[in-house]
Formats: C-alpha cells, sequence, structure tokens
C-alpha cells in the first residue's frame, strides 16, 4: 500500500478534504439546549470554526478533556481506555563502505537487525549504502519498553538517546551481528521522542457510546478497538456512519 512510499496514498484520501495542520483543538461548544445548533471549535491562534458533526479522535484523555460535561457517556467511554508510553530513539550512523565490518558480511547490508532486550523492548537497525560516496548508513529505531518508558516518561527527552543507544550497541556486542566497536564515536544523528499514548493495553468496552447522535458528534481512535493503525482506521470509519442520516 505505501511502497515506496506513503505520500501518494494519503494524497489520495485527503485530496477533496481541506485540512488545518499544526492546529491544537482548546475548547469544543454547544449549548445543550440547542442540539439542533453547529459545533464552535476553539483553535489555538486561530480563527474558530463552526462544524454540523464532530469526530474527536485525540487519544482517550485528551478526548475527555474536551467533551462538553453533559456527554456524560461519551465521558465515561474515555475512561475506559489504558495505554502504556513509549519513549523511542532515532539513531544515524555513517561509515566507510570499505570498512572491514562488511568484508565476508555480505547478509548485513541485506537484513533488518532485528533486537530485543534488557530495557529494549523492540528495535530496528538497517543498513543502506552508496557505492558512490564509499559510504554505509546505519539507521536505527529503538522503542524503550513498558517499564522503562513508564518509569522515566516525566524525564527531559535529552536523557535518553546517548543511554538507549549505547545499551543496544552492547547487546549487539553480545550478538556478534557485526563488530561494533568498528562503528565511529561520531553519531550523525541522534534523537528522542516521548509517546505518552503509545500503546492501547486496554480499549473501551464494546457496549460504551461512541456516538450521540442528537449532538452529532462521535469518537473514533485506536482505544476504541485495538493497539494498531487498522484499528483507528476501522473506528474513524464506524465513527462517521454512526453520524450519517439513517433511513
Ligand atoms: C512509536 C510508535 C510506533 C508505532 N508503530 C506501529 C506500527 O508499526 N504499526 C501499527 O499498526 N501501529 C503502530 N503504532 C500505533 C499507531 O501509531 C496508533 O495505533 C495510531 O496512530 C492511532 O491512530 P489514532 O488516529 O487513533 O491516534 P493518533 O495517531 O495518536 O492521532 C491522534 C492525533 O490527535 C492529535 N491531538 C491530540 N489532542 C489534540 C487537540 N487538542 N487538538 C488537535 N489535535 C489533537 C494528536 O496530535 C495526534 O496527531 C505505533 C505507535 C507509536 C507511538
Amino acid at each position: 500500500m505505501g511502497n515506496p512510499v506513503f505520500r501518494p496514498f494519503i494524497s489520495k484520501l485527503t485530496g477533496s478534504l481541506e485540512i488545518m495542520q499544526n492546529a491544537s483543538v482548546t475548547h469544543i461548544e454547544k449549548p445543550q439546549d440547542r442540539p439542533e445548533e453547529r459545533w464552535y471549535i476553539s483553535i489555538e491562534d486561530n480563527q474558530p470554526v463552526f462544524a454540523k458533526n464532530i469526530i474527536l479522535t485525540m487519544p482517550a484523555p485528551q478526548t475527555n478533556a474536551l467533551l462538553p460535561e453533559y456527554l456524560t457517556e461519551l465521558k465515561q467511554t474515555t475512561l475506559e481506555a489504558l495505554y502504556d508510553p513509549c519513549i523511542a530513539i532515532l539513531a544515524g550512523v555513517e561509515m566507510p563502505l570499505s570498512s572491514s565490518i562488511f568484508l565476508n558480511n555480505s547478509e548485513l547490508l541485506d537484513k533488518p537487525i532485528l533486537l530485543d532486550k534488557g530495557n529494549i523492548g523492540w528495535s530496528i537497525a538497517k543498513w543502506s549504502h552508496s557505492v558512490e560516496n564509499n559510504t554505509a548508513y546505519l539507521s536505527v529505531i529503538i522503542h524503550a519498553n513498558p517499564e522503562f518508558s513508564s518509569k522515566h516518561i516525566e524525564e527531559d527527552v535529552s536523557t535518553f538517546p546517548d543511554r538507549l543507544w549505547k545499551e543496544w550497541k552492547s547487546h549487539l556486542k553480545t550478538d556478534a551481528r557485526f563488530d561494533v566497536s568498528a562503528l565511529p564515536k561520531h553519531i550523525s544523528y541522534l534523537k528522542g521522542h516521548k509517546w505518552r499514548y503509545a500503546r492501547v493495553t486496554k480499549t473501551a468496552d464494546e457496549e460504551c457510546e461512541r456516538t450521540n447522535q442528537k449532538y452529532s458528534i462521535a469518537l473514533a481512535g485506536d482505544w476504541l478497538e485495538g493497539p494498531r493503525i487498522e484499528s483507528a482506521w476501522i473506528s474513524g470509519r464506524n465513527a462517521a456512519i454512526s453520524l450519517l442520516p439513517q433511513d
């Protein structure tokens, strides 16, 4: 579907839509006694928007914060979901393609390296290369496991990249996939990211309200279906259908 890149697929889906990016919704409002009115949506540093229907697709706690108090059933639904956080880092290293680590190790450039040990819940590393520039590039994504991520989620993100990168290398050393000590001291790219609502560990119960047709508002998101992108898609589709006029 997204091969070789995702952009055409996304562009096809969004071509006819008006999309406002980097816009934080601060408030949604509709008088309780006038459900037929349009929703008034406040957006940080932007003009407000009016809408006949709303589908809220934020993570459950952020959806909860936006819902008006009188939509008690929908608010209750958002309290059902639980998440694990995830601390992730991206690392990139460059070195000469003529380096000894590639000699007699042709698989190294072809096969991704998957590793999950210690504080690392999941990681993938892949070499790419340019013969023209005599350079090989190693790109690494590391996810800390839920225990580590939960323990450190409130700390400054700059404290993790170095620590997790070193840990990844130390595990690889014992794994003997290649001589880690041959990697250059200088790392070209190293950046961390914290995801507070990364992985849904409990979805809202199926019986919980997801749509309020009287007020034309529905909920969507992975937290209603399961911890994967396709679950988010399914819940979004269900939410849209639930707001369409019923025959
Ligand atoms: C590090 C990581 C790796 C993952 N890898 C995979 C994978 O390989 N395969 C897979 O299937 N799933 C993966 N997932 C899970 C997948 O990303 C989620 O299941 C999916 O993105 C959920 O989609 P969503 O639309 O429900 O929520 P999100 O993608 O979380 O979207 C919610 C959006 O709401 C926005 N938002 C929040 N509050 C406001 C506000 N007040 N105003 C405006 N916008 C707001 C947020 O900025 C965010 O963009 C991964 C998740 C993480 C964190």
